[in-house]
């Protein structure tokens, strides 16, 4: 088969490496002049990521992707037991050994909580894994974890909840929140972890794809049109991934599938702001903080990028879900301000660079209904934001993008090849 793929972030990587594996004949058009969308880095000295990025070790497919392209995760990612330390508290963290065990064990060591606010997860979370992790789809995080008492609902569940996402606690989808919860904390041993890039996000993937890909890619080609019968363009294709962002799907697909344009067209999105702070010779107690966010206090995280193999004194501050500070501004100063407050600097920090993706995700709310992966037998959308068990990340994209090129695979092995596309 002949087939196309518009659009090279991970979804499209993933995509375009499964159908080329499977002996397909492939090309990926990119519009940008580099792969990776938005998991990319920027031009810095090193660079800087499109916004901190955080792996965790049940990104099963992310991982063999990496590896398939020739990537050592362990070079690239450092990786450590789950652990949400605050400036001058430990916090929770989870012991080595298997996650339902080590997440009891964490709970019951965890001395910043009292005996009744442990007892009280323990139990909660007794009672998700008993229901298999699932829930009323209408419910929010908010209403599931209602009953939970205020110091886990703070320290816990809002800025997990935040982080996985991108979608505050009382707008936040409690099915998806508990799918998350699932795979981090009960598919296996290291599952929990959390897999920190020690190198820019373009080392992590873009970067060896581009050369494994090599003559394949079509790189800085915005693809305009396509057409039924397999056209991209006018170029005519057996099949089709497309891979690009939901706002650009839902364009191109507006006259051959307008019902399934319309559903890409229906997501809101949620914004992630990234605010990078210098401060030369200052170091964190870890490599990750977790903040208590506020009106004054924008950032839930930070990231300390010299014990992450990058520039010493270089520090990201995460503001996700950032809708209220896109619209106010003063984002970057706020954070300044809240740095200073709460973390001992050796020199006083200042303000690097601010990142803002105005759609960074798709908002995860409850009862979404998110585009299917099937289009037409020839068509097949991938991405973070297709129908699926996860919110907006790297391993969402990269499923969606392997079950769009197995998808498309069936039907050319089933069909005549070059067949027209019916649509839906
Ligand atoms: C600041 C930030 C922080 C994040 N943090 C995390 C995190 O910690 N962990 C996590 O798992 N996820 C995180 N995410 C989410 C993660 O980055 C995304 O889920 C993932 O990168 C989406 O990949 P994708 O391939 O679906 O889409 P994209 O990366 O958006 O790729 C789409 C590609 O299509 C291209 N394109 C669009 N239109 C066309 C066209 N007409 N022709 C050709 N090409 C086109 C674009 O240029 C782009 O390269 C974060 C996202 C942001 C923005």
């Amino acid at each position: 088969m002949k087939a196309a793929i518009v659009g090279g972030g991970w979804a499209g990587i993933a995509a375009a490496v499964a159908l080329a594996d499977a002996g397909h004949d492939i090309t990926l058009f990119e519009m940008a002049p580099q792969l990776g969308g938005r998991a990319r880095s920027v031009v810095g000295e090193p660079p800087y990521d499109n916004g901190q990025h955080i792996l965790i070790g049940a990104y099963r497919d992310s991982l063999a992707l990496m590896r398939r392209l020739g990537v050592d995760p362990q070079q690239v990612l450092k990786r450590l037991p789950l652990a949400l330390p605050y400036p001058g508290e430990p916090g929770l963290r989870l012991p080595p050994g298997s996650p339902l065990v080590a997440f009891t064990r964490g709970v019951l060591a965890h001395r910043g909580w009292p005996w009744p606010a442990r007892l009280g997860l323990l139990t909660t979370a007794g009672g998700w894994l008993t229901r298999g992790f699932r829930c009323d789809p209408r419910l929010s995080v908010a209403e599931l974890c209602a009953g939970l008492p205020t110091a886990v609902k703070r320290d816990l569940v809002e800025p997990l909840c935040v982080a996985a996402l991108n979608t505050p606690a009382p707008q936040a989808s409690a099915q998806v929140f508990l799918r998350v919860l699932k795979d981090a904390l009960f598919s296996g041993a290291g599952s929990a972890d959390l897999l920190l890039p020690r190198r820019p996000l373009s080392d992590v993937l873009a970067g060896p794809a581009t050369a494994w890909l090599g003559p394949r890619l079509r790189l800085g080609r915005r693809v305009q049109t396509i057409e039924r019968g397999g056209l991209v363009d006018g170029e005519s294709f057996d099949g089709i991934v497309l891979a690009c962002t939901s706002v650009e799907a839902a364009r191109l697909t507006a006259d051959v599938a307008p019902g399934w344009s319309a559903a890409a067209r229906a997501l809101g999105y949620e914004p992630i702001i990234t605010v990078y702070l210098s401060s030369p010779g200052s170091a964190m107690p870890a490599p990750m903080l977790a903040l208590r966010d506020g009106p004054d206090a924008p950032a839930q995280f930070v990231f300390d990028h010299g014990q992450l193999g990058g520039a010493p004194g270089r520090f990201a501050f995460v503001v996700s879900g950032a809708a209220p500070w896109v619209e106010r501004g003063g984002c970057a100063e706020a954070v300044l301000a809240q740095a200073q407050r709460e973390l001992a600097w050796a020199t006083p920090p200042v303000i690097d660079k601010v990142l803002t993706e105005k759609r960074a995700t798709f908002a995860c709310t409850p009862g979404l209904a998110r585009p299917p992966a099937q289009i037409a037998p020839d068509l097949w959308a991938a991405g973070d934001y297709i129908d699926g068990p996860y919110p907006a990340t790297l391993e969402g994209a990269v499923r969606a993008g392997i079950a769009a090129a197995q998808g498309l695979g069936k039907g050319a092995n089933g069909a005549a090849s070059g067949s027209p596309t019916k649509t839906p």
